[in-house]
């Protein structure tokens, strides 16, 4: 390298805030899709070629080789329901292509999820069939298998020849027993290993054992994201292809869901991977510089809103983290104060979730808050309300009930008020245990990016002190944080939310 050019290559970097990365400056005239393709096509242009981090990986079953003859390898896709800038998919692919053989991906459809309504299965259906398609380009058969894992997956194993099944990680109880079922209904000698495509650092590799918060955990990561905030090789062309793929039955898919059908598809969040970039390429254009500022103003539009692309795995928070550091130069606080969220608190609740069964429970609070949640249990309430009032967005509090509203119509709350909600829950509910499953209930029923560790952790942060730490005891909360109405106020202009979200209709 000439020494001009390593000027300007140090110039870069600089401006880059220290990053590899091509400066997004230089390449405006492209949009963000096609520069992260560009990016993963000069890494190399194949898996095959790829020194895959081995650590991303965990053998589930006892065998570990794959039997001399096979006719396939299986993603079995769950948590992260994306081709590109997958871990999981890519590994997969590797093994695939080692072998010669085709790739499958599957994705097992169960007719119901916790609080999931149709607004999260259209969602999460609408990303799918993205899936499918892009998988079809590539030359990779996806199979929508209608029914629990446990029953479908070993019967398509079985009749497709298949080597070896790789799936994803999420650290819930539900998809956790799903993946326990999976590894005793598979023949002994296939083996099934699962990748942790979700979190930059590997859950089981930031840390062996429950964290207590944000501050025990956080050099943990930062200390090893080098060797994992990479940039992504492509999921390439699969040059083995599969014999006679059928396309997906979408309205089959459609038809086999028992969920509720009354709580609706959102406009503003358009199902899919390439929506999620875009909403990542909007977000680092217009609302990345006032992170810093404004992210706890609901009446500003500082946030990133990528969550739900995030919780269905339709967009890889590592690629949010790679696009939006190459801002540094321009935007630091903005910058870190969206790493801090983004990785060291949702990979803090991912580690939650995991070590701790009872992460969704007053019995999975560190012992001092049990104690004061118990010792206030019989304070007077001054106002109780049932469920369904909440539900309906019908207390006494106009900023409360605005932010239901916002999360019944919109399907997402601004991230302050989430805080707000859940504590006034505690407030307003006969026990801590009522307003806990009261707020994970109307959360996972309404919120797009529900049923996820951050949000057993944002309600076991709020009504149970979890990465938290003791404050002044008070009536009800005991030693859990308080937040109330006077103090919004001094934050932001209360009346002008209560006003864009008096009703649950969206007339106004
Ligand atoms: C009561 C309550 C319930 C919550 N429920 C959910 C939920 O169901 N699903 C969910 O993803 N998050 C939940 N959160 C965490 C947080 O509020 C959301 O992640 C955030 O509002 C998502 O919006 P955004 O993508 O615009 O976030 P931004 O403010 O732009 O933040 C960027 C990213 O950082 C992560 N993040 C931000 N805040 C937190 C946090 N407190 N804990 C963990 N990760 C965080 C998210 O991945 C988010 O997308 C909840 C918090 C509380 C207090």
């Amino acid at each position: 390298m000439s020494s001009s050019s390593s000027k300007e290559e140090k110039k870069r970097k600089l401006e880059n805030g220290g990053s590899d990365e091509p400066s997004p400056k230089k390449t405006q005239v492209e949009d963000l899709a096609s520069r992260i393709s560009e990016a993963r096509k000069s890494l190399c242009s194949s898996v095959a070629d790829f020194k895959f981090n081995k650590k991303r990986v965990k053998v589930l079953s006892k065998s570990e080789d794959i039997p001399n003859e096979c006719d396939g390898i299986v993603y079995w896709m769950s948590r992260d329901q994306r081709v590109q800038d997958n871990w999981a998919f890519l590994y997969a692919q590797k093994l695939a292509l080692k072998l010669e053989v085709p790739l499958h991906v599957c994705f097992c459809l169960v007719p119901k999820f916790l609080e999931a309504t149709i607004r999260h299965f259209t969602f999460m259906l609408e990303g799918l069939k993205e899936v499918e398609k892009e998988c079809t380009e590539l030359g990779i058969s996806f199979h929508l298998l209608i029914g629990h894992a446990k029953d479908r997956l070993p019967q398509f194993v079985a009749e497709n020849k298949i080597g070896g099944v790789v799936t994803d990680f999420s650290p819930l109880r539900v998809p956790m027993a799903w993946v326990d079922d999976v590894g005793k209904a598979l023949p002994k000698n296939i083996p099934f290993c699962q990748v942790d495509a979700h979190n930059l650092v590997p859950c089981w590799e930031a840390s062996p054992k429950l964290e207590y918060g944000a501050r025990t955990i956080r050099n943990k990561i930062h200390n090893q994201l080098a060797g994992y905030l990479t940039e992504f090789p492509p999921v390439c062309k699969h040059k083995h292809t599969a014999p006679d793929s059928k396309s997906v039955d979408w309205a089959a898919a459609y038809a086999s869901l028992e969920v509720d059908l009354s709580v609706k598809p959102v406009d503003w969040a358009k199902p899919g991977s390439s929506h999620g970039i875009k909403m990542l390429e909007s977000f680092c254009k217009d609302r990345l510089k006032d992170f810093a500022t404004d992210r706890n103003n609901p009446n500003k539009n500082a946030l990133s809103n990528l969550s739900p692309w995030i919780h269905f795995g339709q967009l890889s928070a590592q690629r949010c983290i790679l696009t939006v550091r190459q801002y540094k130069a321009k935007h630091k606080e903005s910058v870190d104060a969206y790493i801090e969220e983004a990785v060291i608190r949702r990979e803090l609740g991912d580690n939650f979730c995991y070590y701790n069964k009872k992460y969704d429970s007053i019995e999975g609070a560190y012992d001092w808050a049990k104690k004061t949640l118990q010792d206030h249990e019989k304070d007077k309430r001054d106002h109780v309300y049932t469920r369904e009032q909440l539900e309906r967005g019908k207390t006494h509090d106009p900023l409360w009930n605005a932010a239901q509203n916002q999360m019944v119509l919109e399907g997402k709350m601004h991230g302050f008020l989430r805080m707000y909600w859940a504590k006034k829950i505690l407030e307003w509910t006969p026990s801590p245990s009522e307003a806990l499953s009261y707020s994970i209930y109307l959360n996972d029923k309404y919120s797009l990016d529900g049923r996820d560790p951050n949000g057993y952790v944002g309600c076991m942060w709020s009504i149970c002190g979890i990465h938290d730490q003791g404050w002044a005891e008070r009536a009800v909360f005991g030693k859990i944080r308080y937040m109330n109405y006077q103090g919004c106020k001094r934050k932001f202009d209360v009346t002008k939310f209560e006003m864009r979200y008096r009703k649950q209709t969206t007339e106004k």
